[in-house]
């Protein structure tokens, strides 16, 4: 029996990866060599000490950002860039319709009004093109994050953020160290954020950092956090297993785009899975995931749950995107500029592939396609046997 005549592996067959996607993060010998130097030193267990000061400093100078402020998470981080930026209750902020959820839900923690725009039809992020209808007399900022491989046009956000007198706040967590026009990703907003996430390329388990060259932007936020005590705080055994990672993080971006590109040209053969693209050949984008537009029709039908599924169950950690915000959202909580209609696509079409894969082998990744065109194979039954108990 061929891999392709066996059963999928969601109806019991053997799977193609019968060991599953690798687990995050990876056994990193530097990584262990800082947390036991934090032991040695005991800066585990203090306030402060050489690695939170060593990371502000590491991370100022990769991004030539001036201005660093580690905290608690991504999450956090944008909160902060907000609140740093003087976003207050009655303001306007532009962002994606196809967005990280807490992106919106700190918008409006702020007391501000979300303002969704649709996306670009090659890669679902954010459109330029859409700003201007999006624009009123209480529009103070955009929010834009790149997600899923997708790089965002940012001197053009960046252009008619100057002429409108808008800030730009840029949410580089998909994207730490990727090249983006010419810059870091980050440094084209007047303020940055990172996330140190459990899943994300720097992992701390937690973590966040704000970017920014703006000292009052930096003043505000070091105000709002510092109560005597620090009330975000990324803890010294945090910032010591981070400061290996962006060490090596140039290296391994490099590596995944490769293994990036290698897919991509496999895929232009594999019918139904288009991979995001991007308009500039001079970025070289990150890939926390890579975004890939599917296409139900092109597998017999099998809706796109389905089919992640049983790619899951083959060992291929591919799965649905993020909801788009307007169809998971009262229409009262938000202002739409005009149809939304790729981010209503998006919500139903996008999958995900989560990046540990991408610092495996040629082989791995021939695996990715094997497992594709083995549940297409076997589409109609899988397809069928979902209406089964
Ligand atoms: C992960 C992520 C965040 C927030 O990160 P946390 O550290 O998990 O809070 C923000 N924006 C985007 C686009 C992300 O992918």
């Amino acid at each position: 029996m061929t891999e392709m005549t066996a059963l999928p592996a969601l109806l019991g067959g053997p799977a193609v990866r019968p060991e599953g996607p690798p687990a995050w993060p990876f056994p990193d010998p530097a990584v262990q060599e800082a947390l036991q130097a934090a032991y040695a030193d005991g800066s585990w267990g203090r306030y402060f000490g050489p690695n939170v000061e060593g990371l502000t400093a590491e991370l100022a100078a990769y991004h030539n950002a001036g201005h660093v402020l580690l905290c608690a998470s991504g999450t956090a981080a944008v909160e902060l860039a907000l609140r740093g930026v003087k976003i207050r209750a009655g303001d306007e902020v532009i962002l994606a319709a196809y967005e990280f959820k807490a992106n919106m839900q700190n918008i409006l923690l702020l007391g501000a009004t979300p303002v969704l725009v649709d996306i670009a039809a090659e890669n679902w992020n954010l459109d330029p093109q859409q700003l201007s209808a999006a624009v009123s007399e209480r529009t103070r900022a955009i929010l834009v994050s790149h997600l899923h491989g997708g790089v965002v046009p940012m001197p053009a956000l960046r252009e008619f953020a100057d002429h409108h007198g808008l800030v730009l706040i840029e949410d580089a967590c998909q994207m730490p160290g990727a090249q983006v026009y010419g810059r870091r990703a980050g440094m084209w907003g007047d303020v940055g954020v990172l996330s140190f996430g459990g899943s994300k390329l720097l992992s701390a388990g937690r973590g966040g950092a704000v970017l920014t060259r703006d000292s009052a932007i930096a003043q505000r936020i070091r105000l709002y956090t510092q109560r005597g005590n620090e009330a975000y705080p990324l803890s010294e055994l945090q910032a010591a297993v981070v400061r290996p990672q962006l060490a090596a993080l140039d290296a391994n971006n490099r590596r995944r785009a490769e293994r990036v590109e290698q897919l991509c040209t496999r895929l232009r053969k594999v019918h139904g899975l288009v991979p995001f693209r991007n308009a500039d050949s001079e970025s070289h984008a990150g890939y926390y995931k890579l975004g890939l537009q599917y296409n139900p029709a092109a597998f017999g039908g099998l809706d796109r749950e389905r089919f992640c599924k049983a790619m899951r169950a083959e060992g291929i950690a591919l799965d649905p995107g993020f909801r788009s915000l307007h169809l998971t959202h009262s229409p009262s909580r938000f202002r739409a500029a005009g149809e939304l209609r790729h981010a209503t696509d998006a919500d139903a079409r996008v999958v995900v592939l989560h990046h540990p894969i991408l610092l495996g082998s040629s082989d791995d990744v021939e695996q990715i396609v094997t497992a594709i065109e083995k549940v297409r194979s076997h589409a109609a039954l899988l397809r069928d046997s979902a209406a089964l108990p």
